[in-house]
């Protein structure tokens, strides 16, 4: 199996060195962005796995980089962490809004990058069925990993196509924030409730008129239904 190929984005070269330090002992194979136009030259040349994206950075931000990239067909679907030195909640949310999949605060443990790494990857993994899934006008193909409604194509993102791939498959049913953790992203013992309720609502905004099928029940989760 081909090691798993992590473009870390980081200023700061003692910092980028230990994180690929790690990654190497762990069998990724990491390779180092001082900033956004380095890191660019490096995305054109190989498309990496897992891109670990600094949220400070000389010239553009990890925030204009990871909306940059997420609209970008060719680099849409790589997961993007945020390394991000700040605790705010409203950050983070921001972080998550440009795209990215995730984020760590730092200083992180070595054990925390791994782990949110793996579980991005997991994400990303093609584990379903190939099968396609509809309810009322809304198709989802988990091989081609398209989404329609009325049979025009949707563009949407890679952990809200995973959300939209399990509600689909249990239609009806309210799930909690905590069982959509569980389910979508595997790994949640680093990741807030509240991280459901952003990639829900870029789920509804990625379905368009569609998105109204996707229900909040109060105090209980979401779920998707027919009857909207
Ligand atoms: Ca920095």
């Amino acid at each position: 199996m081909n090691k798993p190929k992590v473009l870390i984005v980081e200023d700061e070269p003692s910092i980028a060195e230990l994180i690929a330090v790690n990654l190497r002992h762990n069998g990724f194979a990491p390779t180092w962005a001082e900033d956004g136009v380095a890191a660019q030259r490096e995305l054109d040349a190989v498309l990496p796995d897992v891109i670990l994206l600094d949220w400070m950075l000389p010239g553009q931000s990890g925030l204009a980089l990871a909306r940059k990239w997420r609209a970008e067909p060719r680099s849409k679907s790589v997961p993007i962490l945020m390394l991000t030195a700040r605790g705010d909640e409203p950050d983070k949310v921001a972080g998550l809004d440009a795209g990215a999949d995730d984020y760590i605060t730092k200083p992180f443990s070595t054990q925390e990058m791994l782990a949110r790494i793996r579980a991005v990857l997991r994400r990303r993994a093609p584990e379903q069925a190939s099968d396609t899934v509809a309810i009322g006008e809304l198709a989802l193909d988990s091989a081609t990993h398209r989404v329609s409604w009325k049979g025009q194509p949707l563009k949407v993102g890679p952990t809200e196509f995973k959300l939209l791939n399990f509600l689909m498959a249990h239609p009806e049913r309210v799930h909690s924030r905590s069982q959509l953790l569980d389910k979508v992203w595997g790994d949640h013992v680093f990741i807030e409730e509240r991280t459901v309720d952003v990639h829900v609502k870029r789920l509804r905004e990625a379905l368009g008129m569609a998105g109204a099928m996707i229900e909040t029940v109060r105090g209980a989760g979401y779920r998707i239904t027919a009857q909207a």
